[in-house]
């Protein structure tokens, strides 16, 4: 399943009246399942980071360790734990299959890559590298050099149960690949000749050894293609990238009908639209009507039977994103955990494939034809001529500018830098500014991930999940979008430049770090586990800005030396240091969130990444009293348990503190009476990016501007604010809805988002905006580490 709620589904299909078809099964996608303990502790990497795996090992090491799934769903059901010693058996036994380990999951396990490919047909790769090389420089050129033969074999890519409790695909991917190994009847023959097929057998492994949705991390992946924050999504991007490929089927349960994408509107403007549908619905057609014929079971096409509620809008989702890359990408959800549900993918796949190799030419050529109307700037009006991000005193510290550059060039993106200062667009730019072409073979992905967005409030009753994920706005950055051609010394940039860090002054008595970007998160928290004196300013330190860390150097100095290089941090020595200080200390953290998985989400990810102590806590585990270990409760979670109630009223009344997050915790809050405002909440599918008004005396937004922005999903905002809340943030009076979707919002204007206060002896934060959405929200991070030292005991 795409849907992550069974009432999202509900609210669009009652607003739309008809048109919605309805979905039948939808029993396992609720938060959290779990079903087995985890065999190891996630491997933690940074959010920050964009380390594409490369290692590679023998795929058949792990395996005997691994506590999997003791029962099978249906007879062929593989466990994950097996999954390797089938494929190097295949491997040896078929020249036409090779196997390769992409990376590891959250846990650890091996992702397999397999390549189905006859060499002795045109060779293993067929001529597609130098093909696919060709078709992002010269893309004429490469329509030219189909045109001369039919001697190339395009990729098909097949991702194997991306959500770990949707077990078929996986199984049928095992299937397709011993049936395309060994078998020789004309249909396999023909795809052979034609095509080489990419196999991400299990997606995510960790899910599959759990029976959960999400991956070890709680994350689901399907949701995380953008902002790349697990390896698993790391590793099926590097591939994407790679290859291109023409056809990308994600295989996915369970939908009565059995459904085949293409999606319904609204198609969002930064695809080739026309270019896709012109072969998505016929694909769909023959991969529905060979189900049909061969499975018997019926199938719907959104695009085609319905009007709206299955959109393609977001690029979140695997199939999505890998349209910017020029595939004709499509989810298919089988209809059941079964047998059937397992032989209706491997139809789905044979169909898809036999529909390529009939079609390769044709289809190839209008792949090409993407990057070509790319390449070669034909544009229609969303898109600028370049995006500037501007160097100099305004832009965001240089570790954000380095971490959009390298995500920019992790998604395939051209990147160049100016070496010389240049004008455009009347403004003239410092050189070191870096300068994002849009016309280039993947533009409609850089738009997608520099534009403004839209409102779509109004084109549209209700949407799938986000329609706003702009990073300029959510990781905290400035981009200027230039619509006219200028000219610049610009040279290409390959590698990201990493800001190299240094300490000024370094004998003084104590350091400043600046409180201006996650990495000083991440050193504070380094040194507080070191047992370093740590103090946050509680106000401005003259020289360094608002909330600024210090440090007493003693003990400390290579430490904090090995911090700035690694954290590419400006660190200043100083002896004396004025203003009020803050003793901060080693904080346990524990945090309720929503996840997929393990009990674990994007709360307890996030701030983990940030080098935080984090526990994931249950509700039972509140209930019943562990909260007296910890010193801080991040809670994202609303329970009528009145023992959970209690258990947090008595924690924060002895001194804990509270940070809430979101439209729940809003709620709780209410049940609760920590703090004394009334919450309204919007719908829980409204979700955008919104202008917000920061209090910047307040320690939370320390170094935020004034003028700032948010971001929504299922909205809080807090009115009648009694004696004593501090307003930390606000939504802009006038216009603060930027993008997204979001209808009933008026009352929402100008109300507090973010408030602050006491309750006993304990300090409250709450937000609610979502500010570790996904662990995409990177620019809004900060706030929420800061609310953690502003609320904790001294
Ligand atoms: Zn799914």
């Amino acid at each position: 399943m795409r849907r992550r709620w069974l009432v999202i589904l509900l609210t669009a299909a009652l607003v739309l009246g008809q048109g919605i078809l309805p979905v039948g099964t939808v029993s396992t996608d609720h938060l959290g399942l779990v079903e087995a303990a985890a065999t190891s502790q996630p491997t933690v990497t940074s959010a920050d980071s964009y380390g594409v795996a490369s290692q590679q090992g023998p795929y058949w090491k792990t395996d005997s360790t691994i506590q999997d799934r003791t029962t099978k769903p249906y007879p062929s059901f593989v466990r994950y734990s097996e999954i390797g010693a089938i494929l190097r058996d295949i491997d040896k036994r078929s020249p036409r299959v090779k196997v390769e380990v992409i990376g590891q999951s959250a846990l650890g396990h091996d992702l397999y890559l397999v390549i189905v490919s006859d060499p002795s047909v045109h060779g293993r790769y067929g001529r597609y590298q130098a093909l696919r090389n060709t078709m992002l420089r010269d893309p004429a050129k490469a329509q030219e050099m189909i045109k001369q033969g039919a001697d190339f074999k395009v990729p098909i890519f097949i991702n194997g149960s991306i959500h770990g409790n949707e077990e078929p695909g996986t199984d049928a991917a095992l299937r397709l690949i011993e049936t395309l190994a060994f078998d020789n009847s004309d249909e396999v023959r023909e795809i052979l000749d034609n095509t080489i097929l990419l196999f991400n057998v299990n997606a995510n492994p960790d899910g599959r050894i759990v029976n959960a949705r999400g991956n070890g991390n709680g994350f689901d992946l399907n949701r995380d293609l953008i902002t790349l924050s697990q390896p698993e999504t790391r590793a099926l991007v590097a591939q994407i990238v790679q290859w291109k490929p023409m056809i990308f089927l994600d295989l996915h349960g369970f939908v009565d009908p059995l459904l085949i994408e293409p999606c319904t509107p609204p198609h969002n403007p930064n695809y080739e639209y026309d270019l896709f549908i012109k072969w998505a619905l016929d694909m769909a057609t023959a991969m529905g009507d060979r189900i049909k014929d061969r499975v018997g079971l019926d199938y719907q096409i959104p695009y085609r039977d319905q009007e709206a509620g299955w959109d393609d809008y977001l690029p979140i989702l695997t199939p999505m994103y890998a349209m910017y890359h020029g595939s004709i990408a499509v989810t298919v959800e089988t209809k059941e955990r079964s047998e059937t549900g397992v032989e209706a993918h491997y139809q789905s796949v044979m169909a898809a494939a036999l529909f390529a190799a009939r079609h390769k030419m044709e289809m190839f050529h209008d792949q090409i034809e993407q990057f070509k109307r790319g390449v070669l700037g034909d544009k229609p009006e969303q898109y600028p001529y370049a995006y500037v991000l501007p160097a100099g005193p305004d832009q965001a510290h240089p570790n954000v500018v380095a971490d959009v550059v390298e995500a920019l060039l992790v998604h395939g993106i051209e990147v160049h830098e100016a070496k010389q200062p240049f004008t455009a667009g009347g403004t003239t730019y410092p050189a070191g500014s870096y300068v994002v072409l849009m016309n280039q073979p993947l533009r409609g992905l850089a738009n997608t991930l520099l534009w403004e967005g839209e409102d779509i409030s109004y084109d549209i009753p209700a949407m799938y999940d986000i329609s706003a994920w702009q990073l300029p706005e959510l990781w905290g950055f400035k981009r200027v979008a230039i619509e006219e051609p200028f000219s610049a010394q610009l040279v290409q940039v390959q590698k990201v430049k990493r800001p190299q860090g240094s300490v000024q002054n370094a004998n003084a008595a104590y350091y400043v770090i600046p409180n201006d970007n996650n990495n000083a998160i991440r050193a504070v928290n380094a040194l507080l586990e070191r047992g370093a004196e740590v103090w946050m300013a509680q106000g401005s330190l003259p020289g360094f800005g608002q909330g600024a860390f210090v440090v007493r150097a003693d003990g400390q100095r290579q430490a904090v030396k090995d911090l700035a290089k690694d954290l590419g941090l400006t660190i200043t020595g100083t002896n004396s240091v004025g203003g009020s200080l803050k003793p901060l200390r080693r904080l346990r953290v524990a945090a309720l969130g929503q996840g997929y998985a393990l009990g674990r989400g994007y709360v307890d990810f996030t701030l983990r990444e940030l080098g935080f102590d984090v526990t994931p806590v249950t509700v039972s585990d509140v209930a019943s009293g562990r909260l007296a270990d910890f010193d801080v409760f991040v809670n994202q979670v609303n329970s009528s348990n009145s023992a959970f109630q209690q258990a947090i009223r008595d924690f924060v009344a002895q001194g804990g503190a509270y940070i809430g997050i979101g439209a729940d915790s809003a709620a709780l809050n209410q049940r609760l009476g920590l703090l004394p405002v009334v919450y309204n909440a919007g719908k829980r599918d409204d979700n955008g990016v919104v202008r917000v008004v920061n209090n910047t005396e307040h320690p939370v937004m320390a170094n935020y501007p004034a003028n700032d922005y948010s971001f929504v999903y299922y909205p809080a905002w807090f009115t009648s604010t009694g004696d004593g809340v501090e307003v930390i943030s606000r939504l802009q009076a006038e216009n603060f809805f930027m993008a997204g979707h979001w209808r009933d919002r008026k009352d929402a204007a100008g109300s507090a988002v973010v408030v602050g206060g006491t309750y006993g002896n304990g300090r409250v934060v709450l937000f609610g905006t979502d500010p570790l959405f996904r662990a995409h929200t990177r620019g809004l991070f900060r706030s929420v580490a800061n609310a953690l030292f502003y609320a904790a005991q001294d």
